[in-house]
Formats: C-alpha cells, structure tokens, sequence
C-alpha cells in the first residue's frame, strides 16, 4: 500500500478513507494484521493496522523490510491520445520503470489538458500491482518545444520516429546514463518537429518495427527495448 507520509518505526500513519476502506472493506484485513507499505522514498516497510473501516483508520510503521530501489534515469515524454490510452501509457511506464513521466503537446497533439492527478494515480496504482518501491512523479503536460528549448544535453533522447519504420533498431552501443524516450501522438510528428529533433545533439532516431503502431503500443514497445539494453 502506498502512504503519502515520512516513514519511521513505531511512527503512526494516517489512511484516508480510500484506504482504509480498501483494507477493511476490500481485503478484510482489521485490527492487529500486518501489511506492507511503501512511500516511494524509504523502501517497503511492515505496518500493524491499528483500526480501518470506510471513514479512515491508522497504522504502526514497524521496520523497514526491503530497501529503496529507483529505477535508472529514464524518463518518458509522450503526447497523451484518448483517455483510456493515456491512462494504459502512464500505467505501463510505471510497471516498466519509467523514472518520471512526461506528458507533452506536440504539433498534432489533440488533447489540451490531461487530469495530472488523475495520472499520477495510475503510477501510483501500477507501482503498488508491481511490487516497487518508487512512484514515477507525473508532470502536467507541457509544450515539447519549450521542454526542448530548457533541455540538457546531459541527457541523450530515444526518439521513435514512424517515418523510421523498418527493420526495428538494436540499441547495442547506446552508453547508459540519463536518458528520455519520445514517442508521438496519433498523427505522429510534424516537419518542423522532425527537423528541429534531428538537430539536436543527444538524439538518436529509431525504428520500432515495419509496422505504424499505435502510440501506446509504441510505448511499451520502447521502454522494453531500452530496458533490455540499459536498464538494470
Ligand atoms: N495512427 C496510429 C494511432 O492512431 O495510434 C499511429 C500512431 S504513431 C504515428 C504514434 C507514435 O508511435 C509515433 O509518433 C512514434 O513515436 C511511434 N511509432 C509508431 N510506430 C513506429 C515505428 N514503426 N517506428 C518508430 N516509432 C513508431
């Protein structure tokens, strides 16, 4: 369970009724039985429910179990299509150890707003499915040319081009360290995207596959290739 709060031993821990409710009302867990919680800062940690029903309860944080694992420093920029999808990316980049999640407005992006809480509660959700320890932050959506027009060059970016589409790359030879894959919206990039991407340094253009996929299969498509040559 993922608690919002500074954890220490024998400190107490507030659960809002969300929470509570779920322990009590879904898992049918009261007073006394032990649970594993997570702040997305110390690692997991056991806690005694002290009381739970559908208004709130408390815990006990008891001892750390397990300590803090972050994943490497890959972010994911992508422009956010329909809901549902958005909301599969967010969840998928989570599971597949996205260290922060972007969501940017591209030329042929639809979408003018996302609900950044909303999406912060899929990763939130998807880090509690999974096991970890770390919660990707989400951001609100910004603009990708000013995100460009701030960027590091510390940072190198995997840009998944659909005019690439072939033979899908390998990414042997890539050196780790931090890095941002970027993926399109449902009318994929403009020229001007194109060109100004293709001028920067720190960007590698690659291929998924022969096929268009859809944005958010193209998603996890990139976050499995880049993990499997650089993540840990
Ligand atoms: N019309 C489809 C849709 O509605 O979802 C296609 C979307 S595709 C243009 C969305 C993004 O996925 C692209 O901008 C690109 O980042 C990525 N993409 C899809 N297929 C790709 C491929 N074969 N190679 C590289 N990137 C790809």
């Amino acid at each position: 369970l993922y608690i919002d709060h500074p954890l220490a031993a024998g400190q107490p821990v507030a659960l809002g009724g969300p929470q509570a409710h779920y322990l009590s009302g879904v898992m049918r867990l009261g007073q006394g039985a032990e649970i594993e919680i997570f702040n997305g800062r110390d690692g997991a940690w056991s806690a005694r429910i002290d009381a739970a029903n559908k208004r709130g309860g408390t815990l006990t944080a008891l001892a750390q179990v397990a300590p803090q694992r972050d994943p490497p420093d890959l972010w994911l920029l992508f422009a956010p299509i329909k809901k549902a999808r958005t909301d599969f990316i967010v969840e998928k980049a989570a599971e597949l150890g996205a260290a922060r999640i972007l969501p940017v407005q591209t030329e042929f992006t639809n979408a003018e707003r996302v609900r950044q809480d909303r999406l912060q509660a899929h990763a939130v959700e998807a880090a509690e499915q999974c096991g970890g320890t770390f919660v990707p932050p989400v951001d609100d959506l910004q603009p990708l040319s000013r995100l460009l027009d701030g960027w590091s060059a510390g940072r190198r970016i995997l840009w998944a081009d659909e005019a690439m589409a072939g033979p899908a790359a390998t990414l042997a030879g890539l050196a780790p360290g931090p890095w941002a894959i970027l993926i399109g919206p449902e009318g994929g990039f403009s020229d001007s995207e194109r060109a100004r991407l293709a001028a920067m340094d720190g960007v590698t253009r690659i291929s998924l596959g022969p096929r268009i996929l859809r944005a958010d299969t193209a998603a996890v498509a990139a976050l499995t290739l880049w993990q499997s040559m650089l993540g840990d």
